[in-house]
């Protein structure tokens, strides 16, 4: 049985993972991509994206495998899902205010669960899977005891939650985000938002039941479900901004290493060969919701900062880490640091503390140096409309890569 446990939060598993999988990414992966069998059952997808989500592997790493057994044609259907993910982060990036919205909605969302009655029963029906609606039921079971849902699963629970159940989407999103070991900001705030009709305006998307039980191989045949999906009201997509320039690095300074599980992967930095004073971490588990991530959840954020540390050079050791604002501070001050140094955080809890300390560390004489990853600054600027403008560039990316 796939669970949680499955998931060795180190890069090597990510890596074996891939290893094991590329041989499939062309058209078993197009043939079968769409069923969701089970957590019992063999799957036509991946499982990458708790690796991939906090870069234990990164996206160039999976379609140069990928690409080593097919061509760039037999793999179209599996390159193209990563490249998804690209856009979804790149899309968000561009138009941060919507991750801040979500945000918003669901503080106010949790506040009324809080003072109605009937939602609440409702809310945790749905959370600890006592709807009726079998295979809802069995999703939600499913996504608490493993970390994972096949992609088509988290449509169809989306639109159940929303048009069926017709619940706060903002509680749905982060029941996935408490939940899922590959939750993400972005992926997942589209995600929904998308199934709702906020993101594609006016365009929503409807659980069928012919559809459920044709992809589930027959082990659900739900009824009573919404046949209609009307789309959620909610304000216009924002204008699309531009990305953050890069911060310059001086390497005179004194400089401290910060790691954070938004993006674990240190290439970039360590090409620099800065000599670095000290290292903390960061994990996002404490702030990514206002309620308490999964054990599960925190347990794969701390094995991927621990592992991320394993693997580099043993002056590392011993590394502070880190709870907030205040102790961040602390850490730079004992240790003498003028420079901290970190990943680029994309839009996300790591984002937002890191906008909120850059000044207050400035004022300490500490700047703040984000490093972009390459992928990131070719792919990201390429999301300034829907995902078919932005696959016209995947040749181009993928020649880069
Ligand atoms: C409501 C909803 C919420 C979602 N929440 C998240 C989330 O929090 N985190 C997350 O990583 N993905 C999310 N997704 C996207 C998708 O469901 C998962 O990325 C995918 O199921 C991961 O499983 P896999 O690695 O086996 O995918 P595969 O099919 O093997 O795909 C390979 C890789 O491509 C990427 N990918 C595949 N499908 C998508 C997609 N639809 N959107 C973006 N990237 C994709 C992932 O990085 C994945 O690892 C969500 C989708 C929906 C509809």
């Amino acid at each position: 049985m796939q669970t949680s446990a499955n998931y060795l939060a180190t890069r090597q598993a990510g890596l074996d993972l891939l290893a094991k999988f590329a041989s499939k990414a062309g058209p078993d992966y197009a043939r079968g991509r769409n069923f969701d069998c089970g957590p019992h059952q063999p799957r036509a997808v991946s499982g990458l994206s708790p690796y991939v989500r906090r870069r234990l592997i990164t996206e160039q790493e999976v379609v140069t495998e990928v690409l080593k057994q097919h061509s760039a044609d037999a793999a179209e259907k599996f390159i193209q899902e990563v490249f998804w993910r690209s856009y979804w982060k790149g899309w968000i990036e561009l138009r941060p205010t919507v991750w801040h919205g979500y945000q918003t909605g669901l503080r106010w969302a949790l506040n009324a669960v809080q003072t109605q009655d009937g939602l609440e029963r409702n809310w945790r029906s749905a959370c600890t899977g006592n709807t009726g609606i079998d295979c809802f039921d069995a999703w939600a079971e499913e996504l608490t005891s493993t970390g994972y849902l096949h992609n088509h699963a988290r449509m169809w629970f989306a639109s159940i939650w929303i048009f069926t159940l017709r619940l706060p989407w903002e509680l749905g999103a982060d029941f996935f985000l408490r939940n899922l070991l590959d939750g993400d900001p972005a992926s997942n705030t589209l995600g929904w938002r998308w199934v709702a009709g906020l993101q594609t305006v006016g365009k929503t998307y409807l659980a069928r039941p012919e559809n459920i039980e044709k992809y589930t191989n027959g082990r659900f045949s739900p009824t009573g479900l919404a046949t209609k999906a009307t789309p959620l009201k909610g304000p216009e997509n924002p204008p699309c901004g531009t990305l953050t320039h890069a911060d310059p690095i001086d390497t005179a300074l004194a400089t401290g290493l910060l790691i954070h599980d938004e993006d674990t992967d240190l290439t970039h930095i360590i090409a620099k060969n800065l000599s670095l004073r000290a290292t903390a971490t960061l994990s996002s588990h404490t702030t990514i919701a206002p309620l308490k991530a999964a054990d599960h959840v925190v347990v794969f954020s701390q094995g991927a900062l621990r592992d991320t540390l394993d693997r580099l050079p043993p002056k590392h050791s011993a590394p502070h880490d880190v709870k907030g604002f205040n102790d961040l501070l602390t850490w730079a001050q004992t240790h003498g640091l003028k420079q901290i140094i970190t990943c680029h955080a994309p839009v996300g809890p790591i984002a937002d503390l890191l906008t909120q300390v850059r000044k207050p560390l400035g004022e300490q004489g500490i700047s703040l140096t984000t490093i972009m990853a390459p992928y990131d600054r070719m792919t990201w600027p390429h999301a300034t409309h829907g995902f078919f403008r932005f696959k016209d560039n995947i040749p181009h990316f993928i020649a880069q890569i």
